[in-house]
């Protein structure tokens, strides 16, 4: 993979010796001739480095590197200063400004291409760990088996919900849900087919929500849903359509008669009264409970309607 180097340098003649140079070493050179053409190549390329030149136009290289640290998607490249020989303090401002390095003017050729060799070499040690840290904690919020977030990252979550919910005086609403005689499911058709099953609950679920609604394995077939903003009526219309939605699927090798259905126990807080996230769990959970007593298959709500 090509590296690409963008060098911000108004001198053309050091610009070009620079290309040059770093072309013979294989990687792709953009030449920017001001700070703000740096930044506008920036944005266009996100390069794998930027050599910066201190004193340009427009803007000049701290301006610069000012900038891309503010710029979420441009802040974790290297930045290379090209000072000038005998200017201290312009190599330490740059460092201290969190730039990665500095190259003197006039450059020794071996210590230019060096210096960028291990620029670029950190840089790509950093990505692979920004990678590796992006995984992991997209693992320690999902369920394996399902995809949906899991009950730990959804207890947080959860928590969040409850006090925007306080502060703005918006209402909110969870729904406790539970596949009806699962174990029966297991003992049937067996545990694998009980996990595609579970798989395609929890697709239907996911596909069913809005952006802002949270969706969470809360524990073997049982699962959590928030939604902020929402009162109880509304979230009896979520949770029937949910229910509906999950009887009316195939599940069983496209058998009309093998249905799938779900008990839902629905509670909510107003926009005046919010209690802690615990309060409203306990009552969708005795809801779903009084769902189960009633013959499953249904939706019940606390405080539990006549
Ligand atoms: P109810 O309608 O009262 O909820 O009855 P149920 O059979 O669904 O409930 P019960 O709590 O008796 O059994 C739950 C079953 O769910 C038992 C357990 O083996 C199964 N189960 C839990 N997690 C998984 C899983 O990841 N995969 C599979 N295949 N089964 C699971
Ligand atoms: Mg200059
Ligand atoms: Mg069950
Ligand atoms: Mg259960």
């Amino acid at each position: 993979m090509t590296e690409n180097i963008l060098i911000a340098e108004d001198d053309a003649n050091i610009a070009e010796l620079v290309k040059i140079i770093l072309e013979v070493k294989g990687y792709s050179i953009t030449w920017a001739k001001d700070g703000q053409e740096a930044m506008d190549l920036a944005q266009e390329i996100v390069p794998d480095l930027i050599l910066l030149d201190v004193m340009m136009p427009r803007l000049n290289g701290y301006e610069v590197l000012k900038l891309l640290k503010e710029n979420d998607s441009l802040n974790h490249i290297p930045v290379i200063f090209l000072t000038v020989k005998g200017e201290t303090d312009s190599k330490v401002v740059g460092l201290r400004m969190g730039g990665h390095d500095y190259i003197t003017k006039p450059f020794d050729l071996d210590e230019l291409i060096a210096r960028v060799e291990a620029a670029l070499r950190i840089k790509g040690e950093h990505d692979h760990l920004r990678e590796a840290n992006q995984r992991l904690s997209e693992l320690s919020m999902t369920d394996p088996l399902t995809s949906l977030y899991n009950r730990r990252y959804l207890m947080e979550r959860f928590h969040e919900e409850v006090e925007r919910a306080r502060r703005y005086k918006y209402p909110m609403a969870c729904i406790m849900m539970d596949i009806d005689d699962f174990k029966n499911i297991n003992d049937t058709y067996g545990h694998l087919q009980g996990d595609q099953i579970l798989q395609k609950v929890a697709m239907i679920m996911k596909n069913s929500n809005r952006v802002v609604d949270i969706i969470a394995r809360y524990g073997g077939e049982e699962f959590l849903l928030i939604l902020p903003q929402t009162d109880l009526g509304g979230a009896v219309v979520v949770g029937e359509r949910l229910g509906s939605l999950i009887s009316e699927s195939r599940f069983i090798n496209d058998d009309p008669e093998q249905v799938v259905t779900i008990s839902l126990g629905a509670s909510a807080y107003t926009s005046e009264q919010t209690g802690t996230k615990e309060e409203l769990l306990k009552e969708a959970d005795d809801a779903l409970l009084e769902a189960k007593r009633q013959g499953k298959n249904r939706l019940v709500t606390t405080p539990l309607q006549e």
